[in-house]
């Protein structure tokens, strides 16, 4: 394990946040939106295995992000990132310096204020923790570029003349960007079996999931107006899990020439927490060597990635135990977060706070390292056997997909939490008429 330092305190008074292995140790405090049973919706940190209510320490004098008005007690961390990296820094500097062993003692030392402003995750309902201005979905990753490409145009043809040279992506869907533990049904469209002339409609059969990370925007910039790698990391607020899930027999037969359209509209799941690029800083790394130059304006100003573990497990319904069916790492995507947002500015489109961007699928070198089913199964060709026994190519009805991930530290952990989703069966079909 490399040895990580980070700015900030390592123990905090909250005891749960200083356990071995715990997600939200003081060093991370990622942010999402949280409500208890019959109260409305506010921001909060996560620390240890608490929630920490920001709308009430703002009412409380205790964190102050310098707005004209108080910006935790809304329905998304939006009007919070908005503000931009100066408020990021200073909240991040308040809330480590009133959660520090030994720190500012207002909190710890007031129990009727702590018994109103921290409460345990359990009983918690997680929210999406931003309302999604935009959601764009890129193919960085080249292992995945290059087994899809693979299985759908042969190994020789696997990667597309551009792909060496530009962050491919699509526009994706904001409307059905949906938080950890959202039931996802199984969609509906047209597919073409190979050895019909006729497309069939139907539930689709080749369900699958994407292990993705998800960039958050913090602050836009204008139409117009393109902006450089460098400035594209500053607008990044933070990270998110992100799991695009994917119909593989509507993608196959639409996706010519315009990319994906319904085989991922359906549904995009995300974490609840958003891990600040702050929380991550000591874990940056390189993107891979350039196999061809980048143009200038997709050039690397320093390290862009982060060295961030991600595992996927799918539990099959009934099943007591879910079977870790890919571990992989987010430092293996050939283009990163901020190479992408560059690009996607490049000719003037306006981003906006709140645009969320998907990495591409986190396929690591090996086997076992493959952020999908489609590339695990090979297509079907070798399906993989759970530890029920069961086997899989694809999602079946009933099926958990759970991912998970965290950066290691020098004891501690930044994790990322969990990013879950349950496939329903497909919606009942209405009457199309004849
Ligand atoms: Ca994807």
């Amino acid at each position: 394990m490399a040895v990580r330092s980070s700015e900030g305190p390592s123990r905090s008074w909250v005891e749960s946040a200083n356990a071995a292995g715990c997600d939200f140790p003081i060093r991370n405090l990622p942010y999402g939106v949280f409500r208890r049973a019959g109260e409305a919706l506010r921001c909060g940190v996560a620390i240890g295995d608490f929630v920490l209510d920001l709308a009430a320490l703002e009412d409380a004098g205790l964190i102050n992000a310098g707005a004209h008005g108080p910006v935790f007690r809304e329905r998304s961390i939006n009007a919070f990132m908005a503000l931009g990296p100066k408020a990021w820094a200073v909240v991040r500097a308040q809330l480590m310096s009133l959660l520090a062993e030994g720190g500012d003692g207002r909190l710890r030392e007031d129990v009727v204020l702590c018994g109103g402003v921290l409460f345990p995750l359990a009983e918690a309902e997680l929210m999406l923790p931003i309302e999604v201005a935009g959601y764009t979905d890129f193919y960085a990753g080249r292992q995945h570029a290059f087994n899809v490409g693979s299985m759908f145009r042969g190994a020789e043809n696997a990667l597309p003349p551009n792909w060496l040279h530009i962050p491919i992506g699509y526009n994706g869907r904001a409307s059905t960007v949906v938080v950890s533990g959202t039931d996802i049904h199984r969609p509906l469209g047209q597919r073409k079996p190979p050895d019909s002339d006729m497309p069939v409609f139907g539930p689709s059969r080749r369900l699958d999931f994407e292990l993705e990370l998800g960039s958050v925007i913090g602050t836009g910039g204008r139409m117009g107006e393109p902006v450089t790698v460098g400035q594209a990391d500053e607008m990044i607020f933070g990270y998110v899990l992100l799991n695009d899930w994917s119909a593989r027999d509507i993608q196959a037969w639409e996706y010519q020439p315009l990319g994906p359209f319904q085989a991922k509209a359906f549904a995009t799941s995300i974490s609840p927490w958003v891990v600040t690029k702050a929380a991550l800083e000591p874990f940056r790394v390189s993107t891979p060597q350039r196999e061809k130059p980048l143009l200038p304006y997709l050039r690397e100003t320093g390290p862009l990635l982060y060295d961030i573990d991600l595992e996927v497990s799918l539990r099959p319904a009934g099943a007591a135990q879910a079977t870790i069916v890919s571990r992989t790492n987010y430092r293996h995507m050939y283009y990163s977060a901020a190479q992408q947002l560059a690009h996607h500015a490049v000719s003037g489109c306006r981003m906006d706070c709140g645009d969320l961007l998907g990495s591409g699928t986190i396929s690591g070198p090996g086997k076992g390292e493959y952020g999908s089913l489609l590339e695990l199964a090979w297509g079907g060709k070798e399906p993989i056997t759970l530890d029920t026994g069961e086997t899989r190519s694809f999602l079946e009805d009933g099926d958990v997909v759970a991912l998970t991930g965290g950066a290691q530290g020098e004891g501690y952990r930044i994790g990322f939490g969990a990013c879950t989703g349950r496939i329903l069966p497909a919606p009942p079909e209405p009457d199309w008429g004849s």
